[in-house]
């Protein structure tokens, strides 16, 4: 595929940047390898807008893959990290900044009774799964064929369709006994938990979910699920781990657990917590809690664990996420998926509009999508040429039809405007593009 849109100074970043960095890029799905094209090295972000390094702007919907909500440069997380980084940026021992976030998770999310601090949702989760194997002694772990929770080992495993599959590597490097307690399970099926379950009582660790995936594409829970994972783990002595990385403090003032209400023995979050920097965490009930080092047994640590830069910077965007905040976010994606919806429907495009509270993606399929297979049958090519259409004109997208899109509260009608006004022809290269 030609593209008329050129960007030459990234392009000889990318160059450059190729050759002291496996492809180019420091997380893969940057490369653009799924759409094609010249991946944009960003030089700057305010409020809903980036600029490349080729002096162009775009209209941001990828948000950091979630973290900004407030947008770019929100001036007071911006105050808040100036304030914190002139006073030292690492001290290696408690600080106060910490115990304030800590606090604000657990004053936020009410099965939250301990919580512990960590740099990145990969440490989240891993440090999770541990936690969960220690306490209960069982080795074994369940999860969702299309959900993702960071680059884990033992959670790099995915499946054949149909019946649950024990975990094969899905990677080179990941040896078959890192993944072989991993039993992949397709999503949104409930039968097949339960028989993964009834096949191996009393040697399952957790169930580990996105508490609402959005790493195949959003794809939300069925009426149910959650709650059934739940009764599920519960009955046999298993722990149920709701993955909030990407839904925390983003789907509402407690994430998904404010809405679905289902109560997790252990959660994981990142992205919106750290306001753009690297902070996650993970926690849950206390007795299991207690048995993390130094409390307990289970060791687990991180140099820059709690920073103090980076708690500044997630307390000063969590203290402005209030019920008006959430609104708009929410009020802004709603705008944005009725448009989208509309260009689609216009030009004759097989659609479905995904949305999950404010995180949405688009499937171009119009058969409902309820797990990674279906999601897989959707027509992903129309992605690539609706992708480069959009950031032809000045819109970036997700570079992959198998994300999900983000917004903020920054997301005004002018940049909703913007976005209206690339949607029809995008729309229109959806409906004329060719496998
Ligand atoms: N869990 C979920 C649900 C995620 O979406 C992600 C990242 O996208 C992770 C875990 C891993 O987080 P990180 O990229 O901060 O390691």
């Amino acid at each position: 595929m030609a593209y008329s849109y050129e960007a030459p100074v990234s392009q000889t970043l990318f160059d450059r940047a190729s050759l002291v960095t496996p492809g180019g890029v420091n997380s893969p799905v940057r490369a653009f390898r799924a759409v094609g094209g010249t991946p944009r090295f960003m030089v700057s972000g305010t409020g809903p807008y980036l600029t490349d390094a080729d002096g162009r702007e775009y209209v941001d919907l990828v948000c950091s893959w979630g973290p900004m909500i407030l947008g770019h440069a929100h001036p007071d997380v911006t105050a808040a990290v100036q304030d914190a980084v002139a006073r030292g940026t690492s001290f290696g021992t408690p600080g106060e900044g910490e115990v304030a976030l800590a606090e604000e998770i657990v004053a936020r999310i009410e099965p939250v009774e301990q919580v512990r601090l960590v740099s990145s949702g990969t440490e989240a989760t891993m440090s999770a799964i541990r936690l969960a194997r220690g306490f209960t002694g069982r080795a074994k772990v369940v999860k969702f064929a299309g959900c993702y929770h960071g680059h884990v080992d033992a959670l790099l495993a995915a499946a054949g369709s149909g019946v649950a599959t024990f975990g094969l590597p899905d990677t080179p490097g990941v040896t078959g006994a890192q993944a072989g307690d991993t039993i992949v399970v397709p999503y949104n099926d409930l039968e097949a938990v339960r028989a993964v379950f009834a096949a191996q009582p009393g040697e399952i660790a957790c169930v580990i979910t996105e508490a609402s995936p959005g790493n195949m594409g959003v794809v939300p829970p069925v009426d149910g699920f959650n709650a059934g994972l739940k009764e599920i783990c519960a009955a046999d002595g298993a722990l149920y781990i709701s993955d909030e990385v990407m839904t925390g403090f983003r789907t509402s003032k407690a994430g998904w657990y404010g809405i679905d209400g289902v109560r997790p023995d252990l959660m994981t979050f990142g992205k919106v917590m750290g306001g753009g920097f690297p902070a996650a965490a993970f926690g849950g009930r206390a007795d299991v809690m207690a048995h993390l080092a130094p409390a307990g047994p289970v060791y687990q640590a991180g140099t820059l664990s709690g920073n103090p830069v980076a708690t500044a910077a997630g307390l000063a965007q969590l203290r402005l996420l209030d019920d008006a905040a959430y609104a708009k976010v929410d009020a802004v994606s709603a705008e944005l998926r009725s448009m989208v919806g509309e260009a689609f429907t216009k030009e004759g495009v097989a659609h479905t509009v995904s949305a999950a509270s404010n995180m949405f993606s688009v499937f171009f399929t119009g058969e409902p999508v309820r797990n990674y297979e279906d999601a897989k049958k959707q027509d992903a090519f129309r992605f690539t040429a609706f992708f480069h259409s959009m950031l032809e004109q000045g819109v970036y997208l997700p570079p992959s039809a198998f994300e999900s899109w983000f917004v903020s509260t920054a997301h005004d009608e002018r940049a909703l405007e913007r976005i209206a006004a690339a949607l029809p022809a995008a729309a229109r290269a959806a409906s004329e593009a060719t496998a």
